[in-house]
């Protein structure tokens, strides 16, 4: 089952096998564990009405989103997703017209060319079926849905591999918030577990491509940042070698701060006992 097989509910049936990186595709640089409690209980008192304009349909369309200091962060993963008190942010982090399907992560909402917007209207708008923006709260369901479409939207416009693997590693961070609501022994957790990981698999591969290709910071990330997210996402696919080089880099840095360092450290401790225990079996 690829990414986007249920995308078709909203007319875009174009992209069941649409490929997020393409790895062989010469790069187009002209362009620019905590269980969330009850997660919708309170979630409206987090959220408000912020009203956009749509960059490529020019309508005007509101969305819920997040009030900064309503939702206090209780900790993090160990590849930095944020977990937080009263409502999951990560929700509400994509921006979708509800007119013609445009969709990106709000750090890149409105950054298109004449021509990205054309290729948009053409492969997305026109064929878009509307989606429901309106609603109190959006579920996680709703979630993943918008992030998929800010995933198609970005490969119809040519993102650099930079904003398609974060993009693809915000995807896999809601996926992990559904499934954390769930009984492990559900079936569909599966399902999700290796739908997160096909994401993860994505975002490697594209934050690979844009750190030999792109200037830092990518997606507002700095250098040991994302190197450490991408050692945890190789120790995830069980590339330990390339997972043990990119720890080793962030530790030896010079300008890794401690506290970084301190998360590759434990990190590092991690992948050898996982290189340990492989080797038991
Ligand atoms: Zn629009």
């Amino acid at each position: 089952m690829g990414l986007f097989s249920d995308m078709e509910k909203f007319g875009l049936k174009n992209f069941k096998d649409a490929k997020v990186i393409d790895k062989d595709k010469p790069v187009d640089v002209d362009i620019a564990k905590l269980k969330p409690k009850a997660p919708e209980k309170n979630e409206t008192d987090a959220l408000f009405t912020k009203h956009y304009t749509c960059p490529v349909c020019d309508l005007k369309f509101v969305t819920r989103s997040i009030r900064a200091g309503r939702v206090k962060l209780l900790e993090k993963d160990i590849d930095l997703r944020p977990i937080y008190d009263i409502a999951d942010p990560l929700k509400y982090d994509v921006i979708t017209c509800d007119k013609c399907g445009y969709s990106s992560l709000s750090r890149y909402f409105g950054k298109i060319s004449t021509r990205q917007m054309k290729e948009l209207k053409e492969s997305v708008g026109n064929n878009f079926k509307g989606i429901d923006n309106d609603k109190e709260v959006y579920t996680y369901d709703d979630a993943i849905e918008r992030h998929k479409l800010a995933l198609i939207c970005s490969i119809v416009k040519n993102a650099k591999n930079g904003e398609r693997a974060y993009t693809c590693l915000k995807l896999a961070w809601v996926i992990r918030g559904k499934r954390n609501t769930m009984d492990s022994k559900d079936p569909a957790f599966k399902e999700l577990y290796l739908e997160e990981m096909e994401c993860i698999k994505n975002a490697y591969d594209g934050f690979m491509l844009a750190i030999s290709r792109e200037p830092f910071p990518i997606a507002g990330m700095d250098e040991n940042t994302l190197k450490y997210i991408m050692a945890d996402m190789a120790r995830k696919l069980k590339r330990y070698d390339e997972s043990a080089k990119l720890l080793g880099s962030v530790i030896t840095s010079k300008t890794t701060n401690n506290r970084l360092k301190e998360e590759a450290l434990k990190l590092k401790e991690m992948l050898k006992s996982e290189l340990k225990n492989n080797a038991g079996n």
